[in-house]
């Protein structure tokens, strides 16, 4: 196992280990506070699959033509890791953490099987990226549909970019108020997120101090 592979096995390891303390009403909890998230996530799904299904394949993925699956490690915040974990059966957590085990040959994602990706809810970059060539070909032809991916990969920002309160965050917190910790949690440890909060932190006092 490489360290890509334990960061997102101890990942996986925590989410299931402090949900699986939860009562009923501590998971409805925290189900409401994805709701919002898991229906812009449903109206893309929408999206994709009625403009992209044509271009983007199964053989697309089963290939090496698709750069979206093939790279060795791709991003996965520690919120991606939760939401999944929430709508999954255990057996599909089972499933992640087998995989991970398993050396993988670098060619593609860990998480390829061989009907696809094995997440329940795959990571948001991933869903949200689409290749050169499946843009061109769907959005030459329409350019209302451009404007509307446009305007979806800015309502992502709602959710994952913290110059407000964004349910990525709110999700690392909850972990990290229960006592763990993961490099996964991006909201928290990355750099450059940080100064995003600090800059909308800072906006926020100098807007109070005007008033
Ligand atoms: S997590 Fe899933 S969708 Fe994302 S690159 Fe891996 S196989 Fe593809």
């Amino acid at each position: 196992m490489n360290s890509y592979q334990k960061e997102q096995s101890d990942a996986l390891d925590m989410v299931r280990s402090l949900l699986s303390t939860f009562s009923p009403e501590e998971r409805q909890k925290l189900e409401s506070e994805v709701a919002d998230y898991l229906g812009f996530r449903e109206e893309v799904a929408s999206f994709l699959s009625t403009h992209f299904s044509r271009v983007c394949t199964q053989k697309c993925y089963q290939s090496r033509l698709s750069a979206c699956c093939t790279r060795e490690g791709i991003i996965t915040f520690f919120a991606d890791v939760v939401v999944n974990a929430l709508m999954s059966q255990d057996r599909e957590i089972n499933l992640l953490l087998e995989v991970l085990k398993k050396p993988n040959n670098g060619f593609k994602c860990v998480y390829l099987g061989e009907k696809g990706c094995l997440w329940r809810l795959k990571p948001i970059v991933c869903e949200m990226f689409l290749c050169e060539h499946a843009k061109k070909e769907v959005f030459s032809e329409n350019r209302q549909l451009k404007h509307k991916w446009d305007e979806l990969k800015q309502r992502e920002k709602l959710y994952t970019w913290p110059d407000r309160r964004v349910v990525f965050d709110t999700l690392e917190s909850y972990f990290i108020e229960a006592g763990y910790s993961s490099p996964l949690m991006y909201m928290h440890n990355s750099p450059g997120l940080l100064r995003v909060k600090q800059r909308a932190l800072s906006g926020t006092a100098s807007c109070k101090g005007g008033d």
